[in-house]
Order: C-alpha cells, then structure tokens, then sequence
C-alpha cells in the first residue's frame, strides 16, 4: 500500500537523512517525514554548514587584513566585508547542499513526506500538513534532533537577544555582540564578527573558554582571543539582559564579585541545545525520556518495540550525549544497519572528534589529561608547538600546539588535542590511532611528510618519550 513502509524516518538532519538512505541501500522501503521546507536539518540549514561559510569568509577577510605580509599591495583601500555577499554565498552553498540531499532520496527510492510528525502508536505516524495523512511501517526512527535552549531569566525575544539561528541570518555587522556561553557555537560566532569587524564579549559560567577541551587547549584559545581583542570573562554571570529597539542592556557578576554592565548590539545566548520532542506524543506512546531525551540502549532501541531514536534527540544514559553531525549520522548507520538485520557494534563514544572552527580552530578525540588522571590512568603527555613548524611559519599561523595525553605502562594512547592551524583535518589521523588502539610508538613510526602540519602529531608522540626532533 502506498502509505505502508518498513521504516519511517522523523527529521531529515543528518541522522535522519543517513540512517534513510542507508536503510534504502539495505532495500527498506523507507519514508522520511521532514516539517522543514528543505532536507538537511539544523547541520544544513542553521549550524554546521553555514557557520562554516561564514568563518571562510572571516579566514579570506583576514588573509586580506595581512595582504602586506604577503607583498600584496591594496592601495590605500581598507578590506571591509559585504554581508549581503557574504549571506548570498552562503545560501547557495547551502541550497546546494539540500539539492544534494534531494537527488540522494530520488535515487535510493525514499519518500520525502512534507509535514509535522505525531507518533501514533503500532508502527503508525500521523503526518499534519494541510490535512492529516496516517502513514504505517514496521520501523520507525525518531531523528527530531535539538534547538536552542534559553536559561531562566533571560528573555530570548529573537530581535535583540537572539540564539544561533537568528546571529547565522545577520545582514548586518553588529558594532557590538555579546556571547553568552563559550562552547563551540559561542567561540564559533565570536571568531566570525570579531574578525568582521565587531566588538565581541565572551562572558562563561565555568572557570575557561571550551569547556569541554582539554585545559592547555582552553588556555590557548583564551590567549589567542585576547591578542585578537576579543574580551572574555570566564568564571561569569550574566544575571539580567533588557532589550530595547537599539539594542541590549545586560549584566554580568564577574569572577571577583564585581557587578558589570555592558550595552550590545545584540546578545547571543549560546547556552547549549535541548531536545526537540514537542508534539511528537512521545509521552502518548509511552516512550521513555529522560530530562526530555529519547533514552535509548547502545543499538539506539527505545523502550517501544519498533521504534529507535538517534542524533541530538537522545540520551545513551548517563554522561552527556555529544550534539555532533557526525555523531547523528554514524548512529543513523547502525540503527539502519540493524533494523535490516545486519549485526552492528555499539559506538565507543570516547573516540568521537570534536572540532570547533573558531580562530584557532581546535581538533581533538579521546581523553584530555583530567579526564586520564580523574579516571586513575598513570598519564604522561607530549606537547610540540606550531611555532616550531616549518608548515605553520610558511602559512604564518603559529598559535597552536598538538599535545598528546598517554598511558605510561603500556604506551596506549589516550586521547590528541590540537588546536592551531588545519586542527581539524589532523584530529583524522589521531581518531584513526585511537580506533585502532594504537601506542605512542606507532606514531613515532609512522612517516609524516615533510613539510605538513600533520608532522606535529608525529612530533609531539615523539614529546611524550622525551625525544621530540625539532625542540
Ligand atoms: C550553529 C551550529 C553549528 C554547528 N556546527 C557543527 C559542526 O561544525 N559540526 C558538527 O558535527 N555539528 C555541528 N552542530 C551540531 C549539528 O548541527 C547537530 O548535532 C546535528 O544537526 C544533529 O542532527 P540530528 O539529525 O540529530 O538533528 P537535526 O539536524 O536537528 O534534525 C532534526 C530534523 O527533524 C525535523 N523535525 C523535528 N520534529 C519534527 C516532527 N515532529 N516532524 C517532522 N520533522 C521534525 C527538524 O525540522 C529537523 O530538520 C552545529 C549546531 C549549530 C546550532
């Protein structure tokens, strides 16, 4: 029957797109239901995707900045950046990208259902656009994925106190932002407006920028804003934002105790994202949440027969889940992988990169040092600087290390932590070394080329045995 498959996707992101098309290839008959106009999800649409042609723009702006350096001469001309041109290139790229998806789900015979999604009960969906249409299958993966999520006290009027989704479609260089939350969205925009032209503030809760980086890496980044002029306050509060037709009047309890207020063109609340579960009637199906997460087993079943759910949705139990493109997609795999019957193997959520594309941009996976030590490892590190780096001077982008977190008995290697130039095409090697539990030594003995900034990583192996060639 026309409305009857063996597995039906909710949210088209980058969970919800793979898992259908690799249930497809696997010769399910599958129906992805989607509420947006375009396929894609947050990644395409909002996040990953645009935000990266937006910090392209800022890397060509400040390559332009330095056009001296290079013996490029401009005149008299100051580099100024045009956020029309700037929004334009970015919708084509990403308008390309949906296309992409589009042509993916004609060729793997998917049906793009257009409309909101309602579980039903019994393998049943209910999809609302204009009128209602039931929809049945014997599989249904939940992929609703995240939004922004506020904190209490701040209004989030959308205007003048705003969340990514507003700062991506900005048309205009703000003259002053203030970033609430230092995550990698948070640094993210900060990089982007601060090299655009605006005066950024950075105000985290938690005692450094990148919460979640290994410390050294934090430091680093913390130092490079600075240079930049980039002003952050760690250890802070914002305690209150009023916004007005102009602009945002917010305050701040610093780290001594100091009350401080600041007027901005707007204030990005950057605060982490919350599942999106809202009118979905995974409460009416007796789905089980937690803190508003699908909880799923490490094969992403929930606790209804026939239903799953991955990506930013869910929760594995306990520690926090990681909201990564990469990661959505590679759980949309296996839960595709094994509602066709393939036997599939739990994702080792330690060995996930994490990239943050601010300037520097930070690569890692697996363990930071605290973490090795918190959980009882006898660590040693390596650390080698990009400013020793015949590749990172000729670029000349020196800030930046690689370091290196092992264990000492057996040489294992724990976890890689780069932030500098290209961090987030070398942390590739190091989650390759991780997967295949390779030992400090490996490293050494792997032959990096000549000049590359992947020879820090080689580099920096040779640093945890204290043999380290070029320092
Ligand atoms: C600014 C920003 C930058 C980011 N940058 C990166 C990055 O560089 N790298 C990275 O790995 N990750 C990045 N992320 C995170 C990444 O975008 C998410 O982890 C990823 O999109 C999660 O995919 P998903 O499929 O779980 O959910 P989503 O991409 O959120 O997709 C869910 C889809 O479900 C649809 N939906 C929801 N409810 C219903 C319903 N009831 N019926 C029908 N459709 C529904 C939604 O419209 C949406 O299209 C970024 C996020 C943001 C906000």
């Amino acid at each position: 029957m026309a409305n009857e498959y063996d597995l039906i996707v909710v949210g088209a992101g980058t969970g919800g797109y793979v898992a259908a098309i690799r249930a497809a290839q696997l010769g399910l008959r599958t129906a992805v239901v989607e509420k947006q106009k375009a396929l894609g999800g947050t990644c395409l649409l909002w996040g990953c995707i645009p935000t990266k042609a937006l910090l392209e723009h800022a890397h060509a702006l400040k390559v332009v900045q330095h056009a001296k350096d290079w013996g490029i001469s401009l005149g008299q001309a100051a580099a100024t950046i045009d956020m029309t041109q700037v929004q334009t290139r970015k919708d084509r790229i990403v308008a390309g990208l949906t296309k992409g998806v589009e042509f993916l789900f004609k060729k793997n015979k998917i049906d793009w259902i257009k409309g909101t999604a309602r579980l039903a009960g019994n393998g049943g969906v209910d999809v609302f656009e204009g009128e209602k249409q039931t929809l049945r299958a014997r599989q249904i993966i939940v992929a609703t994925g995240s939004e922004p999520r506020g904190v209490p006290g701040i209004d989030i009027d959308r205007k003048r106190i705003i969340t990514s989704d507003e700062a991506i479609h900005l048309r205009k260089v703000p003259a002053s932002l203030v970033i609430m939350g230092s995550g990698a969205v948070g640094v993210e925009f900060g990089s982007i407006f601060s090299r655009f032209g605006s005066d950024v503030t950075v105000i985290e809760l938690l005692p450094r920028l990148v919460p979640v980086e290994d410390e050294a890496v934090s430091a680093e980044l913390e130092k490079s804003f600075r240079k930049q002029g980039i002003t952050c306050y760690t250890g802070a509060k914002v305690t209150g934002a009023r916004a007005d037709a102009d602009g945002v009047d917010i305050d701040a309890l610093l780290a001594d105790g100091q009350a401080k207020q600041i007027r901005a063109d707007y204030l990005l609340v950057a605060t982490g994202r919350g599942p999106v579960t809202a009118g979905l009637n995974a409460e009416g199906i007796g789905l089980e949440l937690e803190k508003g997460y699908v909880k799923v087993d490490a094969q992403y079943q929930t606790n209804v027969p026939g239903v799953s759910a991955i990506g930013d949705v869910i929760t594995v139990g306990g520690a926090g889940h990681p909201q990564l493109a990469h990661v959505s997609s590679a759980e949309g795999v296996i839960a595709a992988e094994r509602i066709a019957g393939q036997d599939v193997r739990p994702i080792n959520y330690d060995h996930v990169p994490g990239c943050t594309y601010c300037d520097p941009e930070i690569g890692s996976v697996g363990l930071t040092e605290q973490e090795a030590t918190a959980r009882g490892y006898d660590v040693r590190v390596g650390v080698f600087p990009f400013s020793a780096l015949g590749r990172a001077k000729i670029a000349g982008e020196t800030d930046g290390f690689v370091k290196i977190v092992a264990e000492k008995k057996c040489d294992e290697l724990l976890g890689v932590h780069v932030i500098g130039l290209r961090s987030t095409e070398l942390v590739a090697e190091a989650t390759l070394a991780l997967r295949l539990e390779s030992t400090v030594e490996e490293l050494i003995r792997t032959i990096h080329a000549h000049p590359t900034m992947a020879e820090a990583i080689g580099e920096a192996a040779h640093a945890v045995h204290g043999s380290a060639i070029h320092m």
